[in-house]
């Protein structure tokens, strides 16, 4: 592929790794941000990262050991409480469990940042207009007056994207949910009853009347979280409660959370100070019509409810899915193909069951109390069990030329097979696959039909090491071993 012009719209963790491997395939891309510097604003509190996802894309940037060596396995614990103090139940990860491990934002947008070329980010650059310039091009406009044109713009501009219109006019709705994100510095001497209580890890306390704490364990000593509310997005100004009048603030929580035992109430009133996060999330499933020259990722594609934690995760593993994509693909429009309906779809049902699960927690539309308390035990089983998938049906990705042995000699024959949102697709020598999957042992099970000598399915079941596949299909004709290689790409 020529070398084409690419400009990704935000240096959050999704667009700032999309450039980072972008750059590690020795493509040439620029970063705009509306932040003065990587840490102008505060992040925001903790975000784990889940081995089936987040960790899949640390390790292809390269950047897992720089991970590890900041994460927090120990605050992988969780404690519910109800609003009344009674511990309604644990979750401890046991020895050796690096299934989601926690990660201040800061450091995680640090980390990224510190290894991505700095000449290629433009800090101070908020987009305020993009517009179609022909030819699958489009041009960018930001508030300091630049304006660029690029062959490709990824908007990884968050749920308030700019880039979006271009592709569709849908935009986010508000969850029902608000947030106020609380912040206790040097918890343990300063606010002892919040260290008390949190220990380490989540706490979350959820109140019978749309109300919430949730609190985390951050690194040095500090402890952040949300004070959750069931309420309008505009409560504040309804109310004529303005975040830094904190004596205003703690009078109207503690009116809010009438009913909480006095424990719990420091959550409340000593924040060092109180940002309002309303929680505004895409419809879901993400869908657009492909656009020439123009895609999305994380939040930008899909920015779903809190409850599920996916959403940095998918908007790092969109980023480094798109750049392989962009780097192995003949043409950028080919690249979209790969990348768009997998993304989307994957994001789908997270999204779905995330948003679900956001107001379910708050009491709004109660009836699915499904992800109410998590089996935690369950869901770090499962980001192992998808991390091996997932790497299984990668290696597996591709064209694989293959002979199967027959009687008199040998048949060469092409297998073709894809990743897809929950699997593999393919196809052999240009029949369509029946079906395509890994069994519990590691071993790839594919059906296709045939026609000759009769017509019928023929089950095979195959071995991937490296790129070589060994295996043995059921035809009609009887068992067929078979072996290949991949077929290289120039
Ligand atoms: C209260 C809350 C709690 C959450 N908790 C979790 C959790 O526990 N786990 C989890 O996985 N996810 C969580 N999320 C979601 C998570 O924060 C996002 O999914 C994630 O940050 C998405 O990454 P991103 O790179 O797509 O976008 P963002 O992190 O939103 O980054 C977007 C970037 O674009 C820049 N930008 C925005 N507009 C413009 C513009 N016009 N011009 C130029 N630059 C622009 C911004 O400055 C920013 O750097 C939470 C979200 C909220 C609100």
């Amino acid at each position: 592929m020529i070398s084409p012009n690419i400009a990704i719209v935000g240096a959050g963790p999704g667009g700032l790794i999309a450039a980072r491997m972008l750059q590690r395939h020795g493509i040439d891309v620029t970063v705009y941000d509306a932040d003065a510097t990587a840490d102008a604003r505060d992040a925001g509190g903790s975000l784990d990262l889940h081995a089936d996802t987040g960790q899949i894309a640390l390790t292809d940037a390269g950047l897992l050991d720089a991970f590890m060596a900041v994460a927090r396995v120990e605050d992988q614990s969780k404690r519910n409480m109800d609003r009344h103090g009674a511990v309604t139940g644990t979750f401890e990860p046991e020895e050796g469990d690096t299934a989601a491990p926690e990660i201040d934002r800061g450091q995680l947008r640090a980390l990224i940042a510190a290894h991505v070329d700095p000449a290629s980010v433009r800090w101070g650059h908020k987009l305020v207009a993009a517009a179609p310039a022909g030819d699958g091009r489009h041009r960018l406009e930001f508030a300091n007056g630049a304006t660029v044109e690029a062959d490709l713009v990824i908007g990884a501009d968050g749920v308030w994207s700019k880039v979006r219109p271009l592709v569709s006019d849908g935009g986010p709705e508000y969850s029902g949910v608000s947030f106020l994100d609380v912040r206790y510095d040097d918890a343990a001497r300063r606010h002892p009853a919040v260290a008390q209580l949190v220990d380490r890890g989540h706490l979350f306390v959820r109140g019978d009347d749309g109300n919430a704490i949730i609190a985390q364990r951050n690194s040095n000593g500090v402890i952040r979280g949300y004070v959750a509310m069931r309420t309008d997005h505009d409560w504040a100004a309804q109310a004529g409660v303005r975040m830094d009048d904190r004596a205003a603030v703690h009078a109207y929580l503690l009116k809010q959370f009438d009913g909480w035992v006095p424990e719990l109430l420091p959550f409340l009133t000593e924040s060092e100070e109180y940002i309002d996060r309303a929680i505004w999330f895409m419809p879901a499933p993400p869908a657009w019509e492909r656009t020439r020259g123009v895609t999305l990722l994380g939040d930008a594609a899909h920015a779903m409810g809190p409850f599920g934690g996916h959403g940095v995760n998918l908007a790092l593993l969109d980023a480094v899915e798109l750049a392989h994509a962009i780097a192995e693909e003949p043409t950028l429009d080919d690249a979209l193909r790969r990348y768009e309906p997998v993304m989307q779809a994957r994001a789908g049902g997270l999204a779905a069951s995330s948003n679900r699960a956001t107001r379910a927690f708050f009491g709004i539309g109660t009836d699915d109390i499904e992800h109410l308390a998590p089996d935690h035990a369950e869901e770090h089983r499962r980001y192992i069990e998808g991390a091996a998938d997932y790497r299984r049906i990668r290696a597996a990705t591709g064209t694989w030329q293959i002979a199967f042995e027959v009687p008199g000699g040998t048949r060469p024959a092409e297998l073709s097979l894809q990743a897809t949102h929950d699997g593999l697709a393919g196809a052999l020598d240009g029949t369509p696959l029946d079906s395509a999957y890994f069994d519990t042992e590691g071993k790839l099970r594919i059906r296709v039909a045939v026609e000759e000598p009769i017509p019928g399915t023929m089950p095979c079941e195959a071995t991937i090491d490296g790129d070589n596949i060994t295996g043995t299909a059921e035809h009609p004709m009887g068992t067929l071993p078979f072996s290949g290689a991949r077929k290289q790409t120039a």
